[in-house]
């Protein structure tokens, strides 16, 4: 029977991205798609600072950017009669170029990356080039995984494809497959949470002129006020393209409302209407044994707020070094058993934001007249656009391999995002005085940051990961700044980049720390 390391279902955007990072530890991948070609239908189109942070570090945020909006192209939403008027509101936010200049511009621990808009039948094909250039991952579409089975050693799953069907053994099995996943069915776990909340049509046109005429101004989302459908008009990656969503009764009446809320004769073609039904659900686990569920196979969300694929994304960058430290032989129980505890709080918490977002926009529809809707459009809209601390401020509250402080420490669930290295949450980004940002100083294994005056002797830890067979690299930042942000001494960073411990001194227990951020701290005798 053919085997292989880690057999990821799905080659969606978080199958895809577990699959690079996977491949990049050294793991071997076998990832299949039960479609034939990448997603045609626009979905997503917004990654956000933190997946633009992620894909930094798997090295393809260039490539992403390229692919997606222009730099120069402005984020502004819009709430207006039509696209032929004057905006009611204008809510400004800057296009990537003049975000990467505010971040440039300033060291106060804002993330590194900007958001970048780019449609998911973009994203997908261009993932999936990334992912063939990868020996160790062997990647099949046309192939779809039907079952499988595990036992104490690894997973047998039965796939199938036109050559008809075939067995495979892997050590772990990923269900990235998506909101009706397989493997999640298979596992038997439940999703909670509402279901079904509403069904309504997504349209895609295109129009070689539209971008060029708009009058009140070019960005990303232009709310129409006709109720009792409220057009809702988002720009697509090429400017060319564009997406309306509304509650229509049949797919030709998408063409009739997006001409009006045109308001101007524009020529433009309508490429493709599909629908697609809102949920707010999270799965009530992430992992039975050898198999894992990510992405919309764990969790369903409103896309307003845009926390679908970033919140997988985030499941797939979690997950990804806990498999391979395990698959290395360093890794211990707690690693994979940390999965779910850090990941489906993330999962609640954004379902709960999205719902929020949605509220929001649901408030200022049901304003009763035209400049109390824009009051409200102005207030409530900044919950979907102004939520950078859900984006990047999230933090893992009681994982068992992070060494948790006294005390409740920052909000976890904070609109807005707030630098800080108390354990569990990413590591700030800092410029150093160099120019290069410290993320891009930190390896694949986990790093001991002295950010002092470089005087404390960090042996024991050296020691202490080198007898656990553990990557660790130990760097001192003579950073004024950093050290201000930081708020402390030292800092154990783990490969995704999440503040595992800190401390002013060195701890007088530093192989228990190591045990314990290793995911071995049930097997160190006290
Ligand atoms: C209208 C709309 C707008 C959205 N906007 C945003 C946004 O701006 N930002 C954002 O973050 N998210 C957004 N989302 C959500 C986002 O599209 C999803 O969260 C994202 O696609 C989830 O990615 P995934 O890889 O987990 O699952 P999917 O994209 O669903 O991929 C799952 C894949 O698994 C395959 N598969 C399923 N079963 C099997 C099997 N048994 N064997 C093999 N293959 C299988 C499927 O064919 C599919 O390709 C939006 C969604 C919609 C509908």
């Amino acid at each position: 029977m053919e085997t292989t390391q880690v057999l990821v279902v799905g080659a969606g955007p978080v199958g895809l991205t577990l699959a690079i990072d996977l491949a990049q530890r050294g793991v071997a991948v076998l990832l299949v798609e039960k479609n034939a070609t990448s997603i045609q239908l626009p979905k997503m189109e917004r990654c956000n600072a933190r997946t633009m942070e992620i894909f930094r570090r798997l090295g393809i945020a260039d490539a992403v950017r390229a692919a997606g909006l222009p730099r120069d192209v402005p984020m502004d939403v819009f709430l207006a009669p039509s696209m032929a008027g004057d905006a009611l509101v204008h809510l400004p936010y800057p296009s990537v170029a003049a975000a990467k200049a505010t971040i440039a511009a300033n060291n106060d621990g804002r993330p590194l990356e900007p958001y970048q808009l780019i449609s998911q039948y973009t994203l997908e094909p261009l993932l999936r080039a990334i992912v063939e250039e990868y020996p160790n991952i062997d990647v099949r579409f046309a192939c779809e995984m039907t079952s499988f089975d595990q036992d104490a050693d690894g997973v047998t799953a039965e796939l199938r494809s036109a050559g008809g069907t075939q067995r495979v053994r892997a050590a772990y099995i990923v269900g990235c497959d998506g909101g009706a996943s397989t493997v999640r069915k298979q596992l038997g776990i439940a999703l909670n949470g509402q279901g079904s909340i509403r069904t309504l049509r997504q349209a895609l046109f295109y129009s070689d002129e539209l971008f060029d005429r708009i009058p009140m101004g070019k960005g990303r989302h232009y709310h129409i006020v006709k109720p009792p459908i409220f057009p809702f008009i988002i720009i697509q990656d090429s400017t060319k393209h564009w997406t309306l969503h509304a509650a229509a009764e049949s797919d030709e009446e998408m063409t009739t409302i997006f001409r009006d809320a045109l308001g101007m004769d524009v020529a433009f073609e309508t490429l493709s209407v599909n629908q697609w039904t809102q949920h707010l659900l999270c799965a009530d686990r992430y992992r039975d044994g050898r198999a894992f569920i990510a992405g919309d196979a764990a969790h369903l969300v409103i896309p307003t707020g845009g926390l679908g694929m970033n919140t997988g994304v985030g499941d797939a960058t979690d997950l990804a070094w806990k498999l391979a430290a395990t698959l290395a032989g360093w890794g211990g129980p707690a690693l994979l058993d940390s999965y779910e505890i850090e990941r489906r709080q993330i999962g609640l918490r954004n379902v709960a934001a999205s719902g929020n977002a949605m509220s929001g926009r649901n408030t200022w529809r049901a304003a009763p007249t035209v400049d109390e809707m824009a009051a409200r459009f102005d207030a409530e809209q900044r919950k979907v656009t102004e939520i950078l601390g859900i984006e990047a401020g999230y933090r893992y509250v009681g994982s068992p391999i992070v060494c948790e402080e006294p005390g409740d420490g920052p909000d976890p669930n904070n609109n807005a995002y707030v630098p800080t290295t108390w354990p569990g949450f990413r590591l700030p980004h800092v410029w150093l005085e160099d120019g290069t940002p410290i993320h891009d100083r930190l390896g694949a294994g986990y790093t001991l940051l002295e950010v002092g005056r470089g005087t404390q002797d960090t042996s024991a830890f050296i020691e202490a990961f080198a007898a656990a067979g553990t990557p660790l690299d130990v760097q001192h930042i003579a950073s004024p700044v950093a050290r201000a942000i930081y708020d402390a001494e030292l800092i154990l960073i783990r490969p995704d980049l999440h503040v595992v411990w800190r401390g002013a001194t060195m701890p007088a227990d530093a192989a228990r720390i190591t045990a314990t951020v290793t995911g071995n701290a049930a097997l160190v005798r006290s």
